[in-house]
């Protein structure tokens, strides 16, 4: 039976230790600040801005969360993105994607300031993380990473197999596997006997966006099992990229959907957040 990785908790303690360093830099004068630029009514980013808002509340940091309609203009966002670079008060900017269909991702993102992007996704950041010099890591994949340490896990010299290779999740978390000595395998919907690639894996990470895909008869006996994925089944419930049922007798350790990684992701956020106010006092 697996023991469950608990990123609840986990996430609650790192968030303890976050709130003890922004009192200690409100003490230097410095209180840390995001902000989060959100266009249009999604109702699912209106719920992750509102989690992220309040997290920061909790932690002590400092938000502001601009509103934009839907009708917004790219130049109106990319003054928008130009007014919080400049602003002192504002240590990271994240912007919550997708942004509505006629605006364009990537120029809203390289018009963050690299030393703001706590999301980590602009492409200074992203060579930075490939050079092993980074300020910020993406959030999610630092989760895990964070999940694997307080767990105890090492990577070192395990076999790691990533099942996806989104610019969010998958490559960054090889990168950071690789920067943590694993031996990295990147699966992909063009891998051949990905079952077989899988049963290798000491570690496994599964984030390709498929509900229960990953079976027990995909992971070797005693595979720590990191799901990331977020499913919504017809219920209404949630659950992950991994068959919980089926692989938790297998696995020694395993995340659960939800209460896993999830938790993490604004965590790490914060945590961005916290680094780069730091980064500013230096
Ligand atoms: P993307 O859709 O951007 O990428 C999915 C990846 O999985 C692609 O690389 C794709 O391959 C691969 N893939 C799809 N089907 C298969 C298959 N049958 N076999 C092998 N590989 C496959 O997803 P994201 O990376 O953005 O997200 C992945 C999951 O993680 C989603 O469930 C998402 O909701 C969740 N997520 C959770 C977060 C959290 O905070 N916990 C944060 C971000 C995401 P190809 O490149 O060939 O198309």
């Amino acid at each position: 039976m697996a023991q469950i990785i608990n990123g609840k908790e986990i996430s609650a303690k790192v968030r303890r230790d976050i709130a003890l360093k922004v009192e200690e830099l409100k003490k230097r004068g410095i209180t840390p600040g995001l902000a989060v630029v959100i266009v249009g009514e999604d109702p699912a980013s209106k719920v992750y801005v509102r989690n992220k808002h309040r997290a920061c509340e909790e932690t002590g940091i400092y938000s502001e969360v601009c509103e934009l309609p839907e009708s917004t203009t790219e130049e109106e966002l990319l003054a928008l993105i130009d007014k919080l670079n400049a602003d002192d008060k504002i240590h990271g900017i994240l912007v919550q994607l997708p942004l509505p269909s006629h605006l364009d991702d990537k120029a809203v993102i390289e018009r963050i300031d690299p030393r703001k992007d706590v999301d980590a996704f602009s492409a200074v950041n992203v060579g930075k993380i490939m050079l092993g010099e980074y300020d910020f890591l993406p959030c999610t994949p630092a989760g895990v990473m964070e999940l694997l340490n307080e767990s105890g896990i090492d990577p070192s010299g395990k076999e790691c197999v990533i099942v996806g290779r989104s610019n969010i999740v998958g490559k960054p978390q090889a990168m950071l596997m690789l920067h943590a000595n694993a031996t990295v395998t990147i699966c992909h919907s063009r891998t051949r006997e990905l079952a077989e690639v899988t049963r290798r894996a000491d570690i496994i990470v599964a984030a390709l966006g498929k509900a229960k895909f990953i079976t027990g008869d995909m992971i070797k006996e005693g595979a720590v099992v990191i799901d990331v994925g977020i499913n919504r089944l017809p219920d209404g419930k949630l659950c992950g990229d991994v068959d919980f049922e089926s692989a938790e007798p297998k696995a020694s350790y395993i995340t659960p959907v939800p209460g896993g990684v999830g938790p993490m992701t604004i965590t790490m956020l914060l945590q961005n957040t916290l680094k780069a106010a730091e980064l500013k006092l230096k």
